[in-house]
């Protein structure tokens, strides 16, 4: 903070520098009262040290580093911001593939199930006919049946 001047005497070089509530900046020499010495107007001081506030020290800064820092601010909100929507995507395509693998598995589970009770339909189907054939065979006279009856005596 070494490029400004004093509005009034235009000394670089001075212990202290002020600046009014009006805008000018002064050297401690040339602050003779509660009015600006360059404008006339009744003002406020404010000491021009390190100890000023971050926003009013932003004044006395190069506009280029401060572009830099703020700049350098920005890239780590969006950083930021950027590594909030990653985990968020991790998280979704972790659960999808989960999902998906779990869909696998009931469907497998089925197919199987569905062959198995094909299959036992099947041999249901079998024994059905079987059984309706016997039945038929039951109902014939006796004298008609295929099978030999035992000669009682
Ligand atoms: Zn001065
Ligand atoms: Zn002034």
């Amino acid at each position: 903070m070494d490029w400004f001047h004093c509005n009034q005497c235009f000394t670089r070089r001075g212990s202290k520098f002020l600046v009014s509530s009006c805008g000018h900046i002064c050297c401690e020499a040339c602050i003779k009262s509660k009015q600006c010495s360059v404008c006339g107007a009744s003002c406020s001081y404010l000491p021009i040290t390190d100890e000023m506030k971050p926003q009013e020290k932003s004044f006395f800064k190069d506009p280029v580093k401060l572009i830099q820092s703020r700049l350098q601010h920005i890239s780590q909100i969006a950083l930021f911001q950027q590594t909030q929507m990653e985990r968020v995507t991790a998280h979704f395509k972790h659960k999808s593939i989960e999902l998906e693998r779990h869909l696998k598995e009931v469907s497998e589970q089925s197919y199987r199930q569905l062959a198995k009770l094909k299959r036992e339909n099947a041999e249901l189907k079998k024994q059905l006919s079987e059984l309706k054939r016997e039945t038929a065979e039951l109902k014939k006279p006796l004298s008609q049946r295929r099978v030999s009856v035992p000669k009682i005596y």
